[in-house]
Parts: C-alpha cells; sequence; structure tokens
C-alpha cells in the first residue's frame, strides 16, 4: 500500500498512472473531504466512499457537513448513470430486441422511450442504451448544469425525470434479468443506493420503487429535512395508468425550458 510518490517529494498523487497493474487501481490513501481542492471534489468524495464500502449506503449518501444539496444530488445522479453503464454491459450478453421487445418490468405498463421526438416503443436495451444517453446529455448540458460547484434550482428540479427513466433499467433487469441483477447488486449495491437515494433526496415516490430491496423498509426512510423544496414526484401527473403505455412525462428538454 505505498502511495504513488513524485520523485523526492512526499506529495501523494492521487491517480491511476498509465499502465498500472490492477491491484495498484485507486491505490492511495483516502483524503478528508476538506483537503479535496477541486471542482470535482463532491464526486472525487463520492467515489472514494463508494470505494471504501458500496454496501454502506447510508455513509454513501450522507453528504459533508455544510455541502449544498443541490450538487449533491446531481453529483450523485451522474455516479448513478456511470454505475449503471456497467449494468448495461451487462445485460447486453442477454437482452436483445428478440428476447425483449419492449421495456417493461412488471406485466402492468409498457414505458416510452423519450429519447425521440415522437415517443417511442424501443426494446428493452435500446430504452437502456438512449435513456442513458439522453440522462449523460442533460447532466453535461453547459445550459442547464454549467458548473459542478453552483446550481440552480430549477436544474435540480430536472433530476426527477432523469430519475424515473433511468429507475425502469433496474426494474427491467430485476424482473426480466434476474440472475444478472443480483451478481451486479450483490458487489455494488446500486439498485439498494438509487432507491434510498430517490427517496431521502425525494426524486421518486415510494410506490414507483417496484425492486425490493432485501433489508429495506422504504416507507420508513425518512425524507432529507433540509431538503429545497423541488418539484418531484408531482411532474407524474401527465402518467395516467389506466392505459397499458406509459408515455414519458413531458419534460423533454425543449417542453421543460
Ligand atoms: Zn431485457
Ligand atoms: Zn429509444
Amino acid at each position: 500500500m505505498t502511495p504513488t510518490t513524485v520523485n523526492q517529494a512526499d506529495i501523494i498523487v492521487r491517480r491511476n498512472p498509465k499502465g498500472c497493474k490492477s491491484e495498484d487501481f485507486y491505490n492511495w490513501p483516502e483524503e478528508p473531504f476538506e483537503e479535496m481542492d477541486s471542482t470535482i471534489a463532491v464526486q472525487q468524495f463520492i467515489q472514494q466512499k463508494i470505494r471504501k464500502d458500496s454496501s454502506n449506503v447510508d455513509e454513501i449518501l450522507t453528504p459533508p457537513k455544510g455541502q449544498e444539496l443541490g450538487i449533491w444530488k446531481y453529483e450523485h445522479m451522474r455516479q448513478f448513470c456511470l454505475e449503471l453503464n456497467r449494468l448495461t454491459v451487462k445485460l447486453q450478453a442477454e437482452c436483445n430486441p428478440e428476447s425483449c421487445s419492449q421495456m417493461t418490468a412488471t406485466e402492468q405498463w409498457i414505458f416510452l422511450c423519450a429519447a425521440h421526438k415522437a415517443p417511442k416503443e424501443c426494446p428493452a436495451i435500446d430504452y437502456t442504451r438512449h435513456t442513458l444517453d439522453g440522462a449523460a446529455a442533460l447532466l453535461n448540458s453547459n445550459k442547464y448544469f454549467p458548473s459542478r460547484v453552483t446550481i440552480k434550482e430549477s436544474s435540480v428540479a430536472k433530476l426527477g425525470s432523469v430519475c424515473r427513466r433511468v429507475y425502469r433499467i433496474f426494474s427491467h433487469a430485476y424482473y426480466h434479468h434476474k440472475t444478472i441483477y443480483d451478481e451486479f447488486e450483490a458487489i455494488h449495491y446500486l439498485c439498494k443506493r438509487f432507491s434510498l437515494f430517490s427517496i431521502k433526496y425525494d426524486l421518486m415516490s415510494v410506490e414507483n420503487l417496484i425492486v425490493p430491496i432485501p433489508g429495506m423498509d422504504f416507507q420508513t426512510i425518512e425524507v432529507s429535512k433540509c431538503t429545497p423544496a423541488t418539484p418531484s414526484t408531482g411532474l407524474d401527473t401527465t402518467v395516467t395508468a389506466n392505459t397499458s403505455v406509459i408515455a414519458p412525462t413531458t419534460e423533454s428538454d425543449t417542453s421543460e425550458a
């Protein structure tokens, strides 16, 4: 566990050098949040906690003292999308347009893909890719998220719809590709962290969280008190359950500006 050093100086370099061995990957001492002097400190802090113990979702989702919550939620959302790409790669092994021609979880709804001019019934794996691409485009959009340090409340309000859409990847995986879901979840606890995150920061309603998490009772999770008021599940009112198809809610970039 020798930290990488720069020449003779005793400076710890927290970086993976080119060609470093897998056992040396991220093999450096932790850094206190107060000492992280960077515009991506929050992301570094979150990733550091995930590497330390991915199962400790409470700890991972606990912001440092004084942390502004808009940025905290935004950086977690970025991290979820990043890690969901890994689950998607695993899903590709058995989820294809022939096996799953529609994006479904339970039999109740078919989800339409919001990545197209007119919402479309994409196969599950395409829905997954298109939705992650759309989320990445939004989260990297210079218009809504120009800074990693401050964030407008109107932009924070967009996170709820990203949450609902990407959650469908978990639910599809759970209900249709259980072995892949279980193997992934046993290592990363990603759906567990996502579920707690969505409730704690009031980004999704408990009824919409349809993937059970062992040992977690959604009803008992407290919504973070100091969360700034964000319109969350209210946006869902455009979704009706009396048809078999769930159209994407109308918060696409153009209609929600
Ligand atoms: Zn599938
Ligand atoms: Zn699509």
